[in-house]
């Protein structure tokens, strides 16, 4: 167990790391050392490069491996992702992902208790770590939800970060409206200004309750879900509570054609057009996830120091792609990255981020691994305003991933960052070290049974899908919602889970 400070498992005195690759950060940017060196003492790094002259309390040598910054995930997935059922299964207001008239009639209910809320983040938090993701600022879906997500459910998340150890900025989403499937198909806005206000109240006493907590592991945000839902006032109240919080706050936009057209039906105007309109962008601005939008309403976006939040993975399954990273950047955009989907895996992200980039480009150089990298790195630690974060230097926190390069599945081995575009994935991730307290170590979370989580993970998966018809539109069997890829010949034996 951690205590509130964060300092259990924490070496006394300095501990020196080396690898047959260290990614270091000089002049702003990263660096390769071959055969490098990495020591960090209590919570901070002390040193990058060859030679350290001081003297050291331990010494571990990774061999073939690449030590570098853990990633900054700015939309890391952090329930038994839904959003997997979509892969084949389309249109989603047919498949239970917009809730129908006499549902909501009904009243909506939560549909898990708060011990497996709770466990579903605990679960995904120690994903998350194994994946490399060393600072996550969690995304869940509400389609599950009674409205909003629950203060109690981010408290207990509050501790399951403490407890694993993983940098968190926490924030239970709220929302002012939710879409509703009428009788006859059609999908209609609802706005419910009270229920808002309540969910923006509550996320602001979240934050001044719980920023700081374990020794500063624990950070909070606002996180009031996605904009075609939302009223131009308690917007502009959400972005002055975030500015007065000193909070970063995400706001999902540009993301939807449902999104593009409801924006024009209410508001005459497009996502980022209206944000700018209503004083909303700015600094710790978090934007998933820019796929649908205009060029000029991204150059809106780069212009206000906002940040986009590139999820590749999640989007590319829905048939769109960002247009395009490379072009954005060069105009200025701030790009930081998200998994927001299962798997929770960054390096999979960076390569589908690498590949859709230059199919979006034209172009076959552009972007570059670096810049993949950069984005998931440096791009996530500028969205959080937080220079310690994304690089490994003197200074910085101690946040850092060993990934394995001795795997005979990797094959050879040329450029370290080329592998990790071409033939690494998270399940490379061997070891890592977040505020100077290794919270994995040759893949094993000390406190934490995969097996047992993944079985738990299962039913409780397998009954909230059970409960999908609920909540669907004219509530067809469970067959008829998920069909599966070919027909099921059945057997007569106990199943195999
Ligand atoms: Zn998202």
């Amino acid at each position: 167990m951690s205590n509130e400070t964060g300092t259990n498992n924490v070496a006394e005195g300095p501990v020196l790391l080396t690898a047959r690759w260290v990614i270091g950060h000089a002049d702003s940017r990263h660096v390769l050392y071959e055969n490098g060196e990495i020591v960090y003492e209590g919570s901070r790094i002390v040193f990058v490069g060859h030679h350290y002259p001081g003297p050291v309390k331990r010494r571990i040598d990774h061999g073939m491996a690449l030590i570098g910054p853990g990633f900054v995930d700015l939309d890391a997935l952090s329930d038994l992702d839904t959003g997997v059922l979509g892969l084949d299964h389309q249109p989603g207001w047919k498949k239970g992902r917009v809730w129908p008239r006499d549902y909501v009639n009904s009243g909506p209910v939560e549909m898990l208790d708060p011990d497996e809320l709770a466990f579903q983040k605990r679960y995904a938090f120690a994903q998350l770590i194994r994946n490399g993701i060393t600072t996550a600022l969690p995304i869940a879906s509400l389609f599950y939800r009674e409205w909003n997500e629950t203060t109690a459910e981010f408290v207990s998340a509050a501790e399951s970060a403490g407890e694993l150890g993983l940098r968190v900025y926490l924030g239970p989403a709220f929302r002012a409206g939710h879409s509703v499937v009428e009788d006859d198909g059609s999908i209609v806005v609802e706005i419910d200004e009270d229920r808002g206000a309540e969910g923006l109240e509550r996320a602001i006493g979240f934050c001044k309750e719980h920023e700081g907590r374990y020794g500063g592991l624990v950070r909070t945000m606002l996180a009031p879900d996605r904009i075609e839902f939302w009223t131009k006032d308690l917007l502009q109240l959400t972005a002055a509570a975030a500015r007065d919080l000193d909070v970063p706050v995400r706001l999902h936009c540009c993301q939807s054609e449902f999104e593009v057209q409801t924006m024009h039906k209410r508001f005459g105007t497009t996502s980022a057009r209206w944000l700018q309109s209503i004083g909303f962008l700015g600094d710790k601005v978090l934007l998933p996830h820019g796929t649908n939008a205009e060029r000029a309403d991204l150059d809106i976006i780069a212009g206000s120091g906002a940040t986009l939040v590139h999820c590749p993975i999640v989007m590319a399954r829905h048939g769109v792609a960002l247009d395009n990273f490379s072009d954005l950047r060069r105009a200025g955009l701030r790009i930081g990255m998200g998994t927001d989907t299962w798997p929770p895996d960054m390096v999979q992200n960076m390569q589908v981020g690498l590949m859709l980039g230059r199919v979006m480009s034209g172009d076959s150089a552009r972007p570059t691994s670096a810049d993949l990298y950069d984005a998931a790195t440096l791009g996530g630690a500028q969205a959080l305003g937080r220079g310690d974060l994304g690089r490994l230097q003197k200074g910085a926190a101690a946040d850092i991933v060993v990934f394995k390069l001795s795997g005979s599945r990797l094959g050879h081995v040329t450029d370290p960052i080329a592998c990790l575009m071409t033939s690494a994935s998270g399940r490379d991730v061997d070891t890592v070290i977040i505020d100077g307290r290794t919270v994995m170590q040759g893949g094993i979370i000390p406190g934490f049974d995969f097996e047992a989580a993944r079985q738990r993970a299962q039913t409780q998966f397998e009954r909230l899908v059970a409960r999908y018809p609920e909540r669907t539109w004219q509530h067809p069997p469970i067959e008829e919602i998920f069909p599966s890829t070919y027909p099921i010949i059945p057997s007569r034996k106990a199943r195999i889970s």
